[in-house]
């Protein structure tokens, strides 16, 4: 081995990136006697404090924590979540939901939307949506685990995440964390130190002249990036052109209307307003281009349309698309909003922390930092965020919505070329392409191509071998059997008080 075990990790920020990677590499690592994680943080600073809503993969980081899920969700005040709910995307009045989970049942073991593509040509125009239990379940309010033991039931096809309150998400990953051995330091870092040789940071000093010193320093200190960006200068891929909302104004409201186990995204004039369900309140906030719209106007636009009274006053966030150029740099990793941001419209930036943290965890350091280990992991973090930005984008590019510049102007774009190539082949063949594992499933790319108006021209030729009225016949038994089994579902509210609820 070329190098010695990393003894000291210090991470800088201690909002939901800070208190993930130390949870997590404390849960991994907290059991060797001779490694100290400690995390700095300064509550004069604050954290951003509202990634609310998740993705599925959240409950790999939670298994990986050792949680009981009804502890979770009553220490974050957290809802289900079975997807996305996206209204006037594509133009007003329409709505259509990106489920988790993947629709149908099996059907000869291609995908069941060929089945769907070829029974719509021949009269049976079903929505999409009807064959999701997700978006079934979702719409009525209603919530039950997956049941992956029960092939032949729809359940067995249903996926899903939660929408939590992001400071107690911190708090509880910190009592996590702080009983796996990481020591806190509250304070302002208000200088990096560096090694005047190679440039690696060797300590940070607080205000109170205390210094931290450490091998490994994992970036979590949000937009600041201050030892990513600040100290070792590496510069910023700005995706503006593709990604224009820069800008966001949230802001929670009393708990009013229904409270399904979906995250809502309506689209504006120059962006689109989410409304995320908690227990004990809905988080609310408009995301816009300031090339597009002024804050003013954003606020007015979002208090007009909330569910219930404001609990709190607006909270005005900026903010660049993009990543950082390397997200690793000498003995400084990035996690979190120090390394690049895309805006929240599909959940994506907690994932993006718990993706880096698990593959930091298997490029781990020794203190010889091997060049080819940091290529990697900086090779791989930003083609993930190349893959969500295309994803994001073609939310955007494919809308039908012709009544601002915004939006004449995200239909004009012109789409990268992996997008321009996945577009091209579900149009001709309603074949969906998931490149290189990425994050976002075939449903995913599935329900907004067709959400957005998408319309294939074909469909797999096995599906065109079924017997035209079989065809028809299974299509709406599969719908029939998915409206049934969510009529037996509890709905969320009866689920959460016999499961976890706080309140
Ligand atoms: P922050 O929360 O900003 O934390 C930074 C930390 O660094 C703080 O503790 C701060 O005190 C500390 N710090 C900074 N400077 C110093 C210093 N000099 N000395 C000491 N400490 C310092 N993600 C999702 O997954 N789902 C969502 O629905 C979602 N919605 C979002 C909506 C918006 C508008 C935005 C902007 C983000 C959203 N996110 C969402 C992203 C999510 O909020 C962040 O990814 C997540 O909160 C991680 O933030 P962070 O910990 O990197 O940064």
């Amino acid at each position: 081995m070329n190098g010695d075990p990393i003894r000291k990790i210090v991470i800088v920020g201690g909002g939901t990136a800070g208190w993930m990677a130390a949870a997590a590499i404390s849960k991994i690592m907290g059991n060797f006697p001779r490694l100290t994680i400690t995390l700095v943080e300064s509550e004069a600073i604050g954290t951003v404090g509202v990634g609310e809503a998740t993705i599925p993969q959240i409950a790999a980081f939670n298994k990986l924590l050792e949680l009981d899920e009804r502890e979770f969700v009553r220490e974050t005040c957290a809802t289900y979540k079975l997807g996305i709910e996206f209204v006037d995307w594509l133009r007003p009045n329409h709505s259509y939901v990106h489920p988790f989970g993947s629709y149908g049942l099996d059907m000869l073991g291609i995908e069941f939307h060929h089945f769907w593509l070829r029974a719509r040509t021949l009269g049976q125009d079903i929505p999409l949506d009807d064959f999701s239990i997700a978006v079934a379940a979702g719409k009525a309010g209603k919530f039950f685990w997956p049941r992956p033991d029960q092939p032949n039931s729809p359940l067995s096809r249903l996926s899903y995440a939660f929408q939590f309150d992001a400071g107690r998400y911190a708090r509880y990953l910190r009592k996590i964390a702080e009983t796996c051995g990481v020591l806190r330091v509250e304070g302002k870092v208000t200088q990096v130190l560096q090694n005047s040789e190679n440039g690696h940071v060797t300590a940070v000093k607080l205000e109170d002249g205390q210094s931290v010193e450490g091998e490994l320093f994992i970036d979590c200190s949000g937009f600041r990036s201050l030892l990513l960006g600040q100290t070792l200068g590496i510069g910023f891929t700005d995706w503006t052109k593709w990604l224009p909302c820069d800008r966001a104004v949230a802001i929670p409201c009393e708990l009013g209307g229904k409270r399904e186990p979906l995250t809502r995204s309506t689209a504006r004039p120059a962006g689109w307003q989410w409304r995320i369900p908690l227990q004990h309140r809905i988080g609310n906030g408009h995301v816009y281009s300031s090339a597009h719209m002024e804050p003013d106007e954003a606020t007015e636009m979002l208090l007009a349309n909330l569910d219930g009274t404001p609990l709190a006053e607006p909270n005005h966030l900026r903010f660049t698309a993009g990543h950082r150029d390397k997200a690793w740099d000498r003995n400084v990793v990035a996690l979190g909003l120090a390394g690049g941001f895309l805006e929240p419209l599909e959940s994506t930036a907690i994932h993006l922390v718990q993706s880096g943290i698990a593959r930091l965890m298997s490029l781990f350091p020794t203190t010889a930092f091997a060049q080819k280990e940091i290529d990697r992991y900086n090779r791989e973090t930003a083609s993930d965020y190349a893959d969500i930005r295309d994803f994001l984008l073609l939310h955007y590019m494919a809308s039908e919505r012709n009544d601002s510049e915004f939006w004449r102007y995200c239909r004009a774009l012109d789409p990268p070329d992996a997008l321009k190539e996945k577009l091209e082949m579900f149009r001709s063949s309603g074949r969906v392409i998931r490149e290189h594992n990425e994050l976002f499933t075939e449903t995913s790319w599935l329900s907004v191509m067709v959400g957005q108006g998408i319309d294939p021209q074909g469909y797999h030729p096995v599906a065109g071998m079924l017997d035209e009225e079989e065809t028809r016949r299974r299509v709406s038994h599969i719908r029939d059997v998915i409206q049934t089994t969510v009529g037996q579902m509890p709905t969320q509210e009866e689920f959460l008080a016999q499961n976890g609820a706080a309140i």
